[in-house]
């Protein structure tokens, strides 16, 4: 969430920008509109500022709080979401590839074998 929200900044269309990858406090920060998330694409630090409206960009002196998204959440995220597949795999999927360079192949792995060991 949210889904086919395009960037405010390089106007690429994001199939998920998977704000449940999070860590808290920054997911609720997120959804409170009180902290942004990277976009993929860019890098540019957006803001969710309600339901139905869209992504804008964050306001100056604001930005990069909690926008970093955590691999191990990501990788716990794809088995439970869907049905046992590995963050790996999610990333070639149409709605994971914009997160493909994300992380290091090596921390996905990791965070998959944790994941996988300790669900
Ligand atoms: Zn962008």
């Amino acid at each position: 969430m949210p889904h086919n929200e395009p960037c405010p900044a390089c106007g690429f269309l994001v199939p998920d920008w998977h704000w449940e990858w999070h860590e808290e406090p920054g997911f609720s920060a997120i959804y409170q509109g009180a902290a942004g998330m990277e976009c993929p694409a860019c890098g540019a630090v957006v803001m969710y500022v309600g339901a139905g409206l869209p992504l804008t960009l964050s306001p100056p002196g604001m930005a990069a709080q909690g926008a970093k998204r955590d691999v191990a959440k990501a990788a716990r995220w794809s088995r439970v979401s869907n049905t046992g597949m590995t963050l790996a795999d999610y990333l070639t999927t149409a709605a994971g590839q914009p997160y493909a360079r994300y992380w290091t192949p090596a921390e996905v792995h990791q965070a998959d074998q944790q994941a996988a060991t300790n669900p």
